[in-house]
């Protein structure tokens, strides 16, 4: 409960944030234009990680947020994505890399922005900065069809193992509320996938993740199912570098404009149909 106080407070300051963002960006576009003499109508006062293209870091194993399909990462950050690098004139470039290295990809400047499903949390608010939310994430838990956890209060009862992704939300959950409480034992694993694989085979008790790869685990291996209750709520925003504001202005500009004309519900639709 606290958590997700905490969490609330967060989004409402990130909000009045983007809110004075959007303000002051007003002005400088005004000045951006007026002093552009190239002719050119694209607001030119961002620059990116190699000139003309918008790099992306992400971790393509959150289906369906990214994954491969053949051999290109697809998906509803994917998507929008594109749809925001079209918007700003660039070439949208996706790199797949450990879930935990994103944040220093983007922070480093090797990467203009991260996303993949990611939580805004206050921990990642020290290191980066986040976009309006654009979806909403629920942390769920994975278990076999037989087991003797069937609410999340039983994982409080203690003595279970707990696979997480490493470094995720989940991850930190897990850790705080059933490790340092000396309740549960948490195993953390590269990938979700690696963490479904070890619950199959009876090597952990269940899994906490998020609910869309959640879904897409239990649909792709028998004998799993996800609990009823929800372990907690989040939001999912696009994170940037703190030293590129102007950069990040026009992403969230760009993002903020999709979400209006109802780009990215359609987008969220086409992967994740309504139950
Ligand atoms: N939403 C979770 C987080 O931000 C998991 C994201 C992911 O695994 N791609 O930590």
């Amino acid at each position: 409960m606290t958590k997700m106080k905490k969490l609330l407070a967060l989004l409402l300051a990130l909000t009045m944030v983007f809110a004075l963002a959007a303000c002051s960006s007003g002005s400088t576009e005004d000045t951006a234009e007026a002093e552009d003499s190239s002719g050119s109508t694209e607001d030119s006062s961002f620059t990116t990680a190699t000139e003309g293209v918008l790099t992306m870091a992400t971790n393509a194993e959150f289906p369906p947020y990214e994954y491969y399909e053949n051999d290109a990462v697809t998906g509803i950050d994917a998507e929008i994505a594109a749809a925001i690098a079209e918007k700003l004139g660039l070439e949208l470039v996706i790199e797949d890399m450990a879930f935990d290295s994103i944040v220093a990809a983007v922070t480093s400047g090797k990467a203009d922005m991260g996303m993949a499903g990611m939580t805004i949390t206050e921990e990642r608010l020290q290191s980066v900065d986040f976009s309006e939310p654009y979806a909403t994430g629920v942390q769920v838990v994975i278990v076999a069809e037989d087991s003797a956890i069937t609410s999340v209060d039983d994982l409080f009862e203690g003595g279970y193992t707990i696979g997480v992704q490493s470094s995720t939300t989940g991850d930190l959950y897990a850790t705080w509320d059933l490790e340092d409480t000396g309740l549960c034992t948490v195993e953390r694993f590269n990938r979700g996938a690696d963490a479904v694989a070890a619950l199959t085979s009876g090597k952990i008790d269940c899994v906490i993740i998020d609910n869309e790869p959640a879904k897409a685990f239990a649909e792709a291996n028998e004998g799993l199912v996800i609990l009823d209750t929800a372990y907690t709520e989040e939001e999912y925003a696009i994170c940037f570098s703190k030293d590129n504001t102007a950069l990040s202005e026009a992403v969230n500009e760009a993002l903020v404009e999709l979400m209006e004309d109802g780009t990215v519900q359609s987008i969220i639709d086409k992967y994740i149909s309504a139950d």
